[in-house]
């Protein structure tokens, strides 16, 4: 278990939510080390801020004893189908999850501490955090991707509401706009055609289209897609995959206009709905990480920042070369990885991790990631 203490430690993570609790669960398998999860609001607030409709699209199934971990598990003895007794959670629902698996495992979190500043020292870190400093040896960076929605740059965009806001959410009629297709978007899309609203979609990516490969970061789930099939058939969903909005403007009588890239004018009986995505949402951890050419952070082999050694990024926000590690299924395969850096580092024996290995639950080999199913 964490010890908390003033002098420095050897380990410091930055946020409760899936990705902080799992590297903390597996640093739990190092003896020794003394290090603490930092969050600046409580176990899983990203889970509490969600917009109260929200839900997963990757399901949940207590597949565990057969070596198919739940998909949204942060430890192979753990599910959230198990404990909460549904298949797709809600916000509230996992935040309670995680909150157990924190306690069954013993993880102490500084709640309500806001980490400001990432002061790199030569073989060490300073912390300046809401309620004082922190001195650690190694920082990792799990702070997700929420607090960092993705906002378009044309002229007007800021009239939109984002999909991450309880607005967006609100049920609407008449004529709605939602600018962007992929989950987000089409989730909105289907919520509101349920409440008796006429949608337009518009993204020139089109990714309602998406059929190559079959990794999931780059095609809707297989919940969205029925989904989407059922909102067509109400024949109150448009589409439009080959232009993007340019121009959205209040109207005096309370209405919206948008303007496409084709000229077209569309009107909208309420704020149009950005589902745009998010950033990295690296915060105070940005100046320590490197930028790939697609602006997603750099790092190696081991998750570890290219610039600023010592400091880890675990979570959404991680990429390597193609692979997108956007989902819980993904970036969990990771936390044994920080883990074991982090004790090689401070000279640990790290052979409790292989449990990691032989749960399913680790992969260092990132060239078998790439699999396609035949069917
Ligand atoms: C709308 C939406 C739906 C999603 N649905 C799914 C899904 O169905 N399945 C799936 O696998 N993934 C899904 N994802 C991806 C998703 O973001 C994650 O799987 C998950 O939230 C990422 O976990 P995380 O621990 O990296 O970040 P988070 O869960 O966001 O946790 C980060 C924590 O860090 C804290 N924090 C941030 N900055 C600081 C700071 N400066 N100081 C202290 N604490 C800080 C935050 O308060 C937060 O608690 C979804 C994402 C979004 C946005």
């Amino acid at each position: 278990m964490a010890r908390r203490t003033s002098r420095e430690l050897d380990c410091v993570i930055i946020g409760a939510g899936p990705a902080g609790l799992g590297t903390a669960i597996a640093l739990t398998a190092i003896g020794g080390l003394t290090w603490t999860v930092v969050e600046r609001g409580r176990i899983g607030q990203t889970f509490l801020d969600w917009p109260a409709e929200q839900r997963f699209l990757t399901p949940s199934f207590t597949g565990n004893g057969f070596g198919a971990t739940d998909l949204n598990a942060v430890h192979p003895m753990t599910s959230p189908a198990f404990s909460l007794g549904v298949d797709y959670p809600d916000g509230p629902g996992y935040a309670r999850y995680l909150g157990a698996v924190a306690e069954h495992f013993g993880i102490a979190v500084r709640s309500r501490t806001e980490v400001h500043r990432i002061h790199a020292e030569p073989r060490r870190f300073r912390l300046a955090t809401s309620r004082g400093a922190l001195r650690a040896r190694t920082v990792v960076w799990a702070g997700g991707e929420f607090g960092d929605p993705g906002r378009p740059t044309f002229d007007g965009a800021e009239l939109g509401q984002h999909a991450s806001t309880e607005p967006a959410w609100a049920p609407r009629k008449g004529r709605v706009l939602v600018i962007g297709g992929y989950e987000s978007g089409i989730d909105l899309a289907c919520h509101q055609i349920g409440h008796g609203a006429e949608v337009t979609v518009v993204d020139p990516e089109h990714p309602w289209d998406a059929r190559q490969g079959s990794d999931p970061s780059f095609l809707l789930a297989p919940r969205t897609r029925q989904r989407l099939r059922t909102a067509q058939q109400t024949g109150r969903l448009t589409l439009i995959g080959t232009a993007r909005i340019t121009e959205l403007a209040a109207l005096d009588d309370g209405r919206y206009r948008a303007r496409t890239s084709t000229g077209t004018e569309l009107i909208t009986d309420s704020a149009p709905i950005v589902a745009t995505g998010y950033g990295s949402g690296l915060g105070p951890a940005s100046p320590l990480f490197a930028r790939r050419p697609d602006g997603w952070p750099l790092v190696d082999a081991n998750d570890e920042s290219t610039t600023t050694p010592g400091v880890f990024l675990a979570g959404a926000g991680l990429r390597h070369d193609q692979l997108r590690f956007c989902f819980i299924y993904k970036f969990r395969q990771r936390f044994a990885q920080v883990a074991r850096t982090v004790a090689d580092r401070l000279g640990r024996d790290a052979s409790a991790l292989e449990y990691w290995r032989s749960a399913g639950m680790w992969t260092d080999d990132l060239s078998c990631c790439g699999t396609e199913c035949a069917c």
